[in-house]
């Protein structure tokens, strides 16, 4: 039998007496202070007069357009009333507070502020006074919201036809649907709505891996012509039911780096979108890709019923769908856009839409060849 040596284990020595000496030496209040001022965290110091005696980067950058400067007043920096108060009540009684604070938005950012704060005490070295923390909660709240509201629409979207298919399952349970024919009917409403709750689950789903930034892109170098023209042999069924006009033009060997699945969603979302709102006859469809030395610029364009000026700030939004086109028959998940929006950003692009309701709706696709993600 062989025995295995021990393995050395690596004895870490003690510091010589003279660097932990050296380490108690360090200037402790500079460090503090070199901490401090990088902090993402705004933070103001103020004397018992409600002085300002410290504020670090992020606290000058938070108070603008308001000046900053040390000495003045707390009042001066546009935080309000109700701050001043607290902090006044805070000096007083010795307590810590906490305070939710909106600020309005200026007049270029738009958005109000949305501003946590905490008020300390502070006694340090024969100093008195207040330390207040600001956290900017803004984009926090906002996503909040986004969260909540997306829940709702889900759970709202979900609902019909659940309520619907449990409506059928009720009705063959009873036993009041005798004939066959009636029962297949109905099982076949029942498939076509769980089919939905089935694409707008897998759309979820997708855009929440697009969302979280999960999605792992495998990008390869693909003919941009050769996948249109796949999607369009996918799309086969609804081609052949209402017969458009499809023009494609494309230079040969127009070649994108990208993820192959999420342009194959890209391009089936904008057909199959103006396949479905133009039920008209006569429906012309051009899909085109012009390259330059760093970007592709992709269209897909059609003639039909168009989107409305009012709606189109909000087509790429999640669950938006024009009310104008709210018919049962081309109810889709309101998802489409969303999803191509999310998965031409995840590829560096960018893309917009133009509608001339009757006349033309464009979206226009701006990918950069070499994004600055690529190798
Ligand atoms: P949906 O799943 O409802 O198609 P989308 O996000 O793909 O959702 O599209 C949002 C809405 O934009 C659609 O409900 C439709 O009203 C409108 N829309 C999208 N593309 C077109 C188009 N080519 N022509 C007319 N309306 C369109």
């Amino acid at each position: 039998m062989t025995l295995t040596p021990p393995t050395r284990r690596r004895v870490l020595s003690r510091p010589p007496a003279a660097a932990a000496a050296s380490v108690l030496q360090v200037d402790h209040g500079a460090l503090c202070r070199a901490a401090m001022e990088d902090s993402p965290l705004a933070t103001l110091i103020l004397d018992p007069a409600l002085r300002v005696v410290y504020g670090n980067q992020a606290v000058r950058k938070l108070v603008l357009p308001h000046r900053f400067s040390l000495g003045q007043q707390l009042e001066a920096l546009g935080f309000g009333e109700g701050l001043l108060s607290l902090a006044e009540a805070a000096l007083v009684d010795a307590e810590g507070r906490e305070m939710e604070l909106t600020r309005p938005g200026r007049a270029d950012a738009g958005q109000d502020q949305q501003l946590s704060i905490h008020l300390n005490p502070l006694r340090v070295a024969g100093f008195s006074g207040l330390i207040i923390r600001v956290q900017d909660i803004t984009q926090h709240l906002l996503l909040e919201q986004i969260r909540k509201d997306f829940v709702t629409n889900a759970s709202h979207e979900l609902r019909t036809p659940l309520s619907l298919i449990h409506g059928y399952i009720e009705t063959l349970r009873s036993g009041v649907v005798k004939s066959t024919v009636s029962q297949q009917r109905c099982l076949e409403v029942m498939d076509k709505h769980s089919r939905r709750m089935m694409r707008l689950i897998e759309d979820m789903l997708t855009i929440s891996k697009l969302e979280s930034g999960e999605a792992q892109l495998n990008q390869e170098y693909f003919q941009v012509r050769s996948c249109v023209e796949d999607v369009l042999e996918h799309l086969t069924p609804i081609i052949e039911m209402k017969k458009p006009h499809v023009e494609l033009q494309f230079p040969q060997n127009g070649m994108l780096y990208g993820d192959r699945f999420y342009w194959d969603q890209i391009y089936t979302n904008l057909i199959e979108n103006a396949i479905k709102q133009n039920p008209q006859e006569g429906l012309h469809i051009k899909l085109t890709g012009q390259w330059t030395n760093d970007a592709v610029t992709l269209t897909v364009a059609d003639n039909g019923v168009g989107i409305p000026p009012e709606d189109q700030p909000f087509v790429f939004k999640r669950f938006f769908r024009c009310a104008r086109h709210h018919s049962q028959e081309i109810k889709g998940t309101g998802l489409g856009l969303s999803i191509v929006k999310r998965a031409v950003d995840a590829h560096g692009g960018s893309i917009s839409l133009s509608s001339t309701p009757g006349v033309e709706t464009c979206f226009t696709l701006q990918v950069p060849l070499r994004p600055s993600n690529l190798p």
